[in-house]
């Protein structure tokens, strides 16, 4: 991804086939290639007409939605996060996985969570009761802990105070091809897909930040 306007949909490090069989070639190429392409062409849009913010980042469009004018606020919000959660979603997926988190994460989710099995437990019920379109996430709060939490629509973690560690998209157009409307086969088969490598680098990442 570039750093700003005019952002352009990279390619993924991996074929729209790698996450077979838990998440289907077809899912994957309309996500990557349509949802995500369609919030990277809106959010060019928007900001052809605003040269001033030709320059901002992702990040810096996402974090400063209130100090743009009223008229752009909601589009630049609404496909900035998308293309942001989307990109995220898509970097934290690999298969082969590693099926469990390790290092420094896996012993934060110990802490917070008792073990993995009571993470991922409460981890699908969170992201069970997204109703409609949006993500669960795994965070870093603002106290500096390990959270779950639940976002709608497009939505970031950033505006909340929160740093993302991993996340999950639920909205049907993610799993609806496979799995059609049961979203928990859907979170069950994702789980074979988490990238926990680069989950583990976010959350070391997060610290080096001085969060
Ligand atoms: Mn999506």
């Amino acid at each position: 991804m570039n750093e700003h306007y005019k952002f352009i949909n990279t390619p993924l490090p991996y074929a729209y086939s790698a996450m077979e069989p838990y998440i289907d070639e077809k899912t994957m190429w309309l996500h990557h290639n349509r949802h995500l392409q369609t919030y990277i062409d809106n959010l060019n849009n928007t900001l052809s007409k605003y040269p001033e913010f030709q320059s901002w980042t992702l990040e810096e469009l996402i974090m400063n939605v209130p100090s743009l004018p009223k008229d752009i606020q909601t589009a630049v919000n609404h496909n900035s996060g998308g293309v942001f959660n989307h990109q995220f979603y898509f970097a934290n997926l690999a298969n082969p996985a590693p099926l469990q988190p390790f290092g420094r994460l896996n012993e934060a989710i110990k802490n917070k969570f008792c073990n993995y099995a009571s993470f991922q437990a409460q981890f699908k019920t969170a992201a069970l009761s997204v109703f409609g379109s949006g993500y669960a996430w795994l965070v870093v709060n603002a106290i500096g802990q390990l959270d779950i939490i639940t976002t709608g629509n497009q939505d970031t973690p950033f505006p909340l105070g929160m740093y993302p560690i991993l996340n999950i998209d639920v909205w049907e157009h993610a799993y609806y091809l496979k799995h059609y409307n049961l979203r928990a086969d859907y979170i069950d088969d994702w789980f074979h897909v988490v990238n926990w490598d680069n989950a583990n680098r976010n959350y070391i990442r997060c610290f080096n930040m001085g969060q």
